[in-house]
């Protein structure tokens, strides 16, 4: 039972919630590039920008927003329902994406943000943004959905996995290691070695 202590959490069907954010970020993205007029490396390089943003995203809120305050496995706290709830119950494939309503409201406070910073550039770097999250969705899915796989990929369920289950302090990144490394919360060495011996 995923109940937070005031209410029942809702459940998201992660798929759904890819397939919506994909479709939603790639007609975004053809819409801007047939209308919107810039110079053609804008419209190469920043859908990618976006989804290299949406990692920071990623990892600025796993680690400031969902990982603060003394107990997020509480269930009186916000970051339970948020975040805590998954870590309770890792294995609940409704509780990995945040309710798809509550997930386009951010995404178009986003796209405001990205529209006052960048003007009409907002049309290339927001749809990189969104795919750049249904991408997290769909890794995170993966992740506690299927077996790791024995190619270089597998390093994403031992990162995320010793985040869940030894260090809630280091591997914040799901999609990849990247922010960890820049930011030193990567695991210990000898613990992903451990891991990938077991
Ligand atoms: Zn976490
Ligand atoms: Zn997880």
């Amino acid at each position: 039972m995923a109940e937070s202590k005031y209410f029942k959490i809702p459940k998201t069907n992660s798929l759904v919630a890819v397939s919506l954010y994909m479709v939603l970020g790639f007609c975004a993205l053809v819409y801007g590039i047939l209308n919107i007029e810039s110079t053609l490396l804008s419209k190469a390089v920043l859908p990618f920008a976006g989804a290299l943003f949406f990692t920071f995203i990623e990892y600025v809120a796993h680690r400031f927003l969902y990982h603060s305050g003394e107990d997020y496995t509480n269930e009186a706290n916000w970051q339970y329902t948020m975040h805590g709830v998954h870590h309770v119950h890792p294995n609940d494939k409704g509780l990995l994406a945040m309710p798809i309503l509550l997930a386009l409201v951010l995404a178009a406070a986003f796209f405001g943000l990205f529209y006052l910073a960048m003007n009409d550039n907002a049309f290339f770097f927001w749809p990189g943004f969104l795919m750049g999250y249904a991408g997290y969705l769909y890794v995170h899915y993966t992740i506690h959905a299927r077996k790791a796989p024995s190619n270089v990929f597998g390093y994403l369920w031992k990162h995320h996995l010793l985040h869940h289950h030894i260090y809630d302090d280091k591997a914040f990144g799901v999609t990849s290691p990247l922010w960890d490394f820049v930011f030193r919360t990567m695991p210990p060495k000898k613990a992903l070695h451990r891991k990938a011996r077991e």
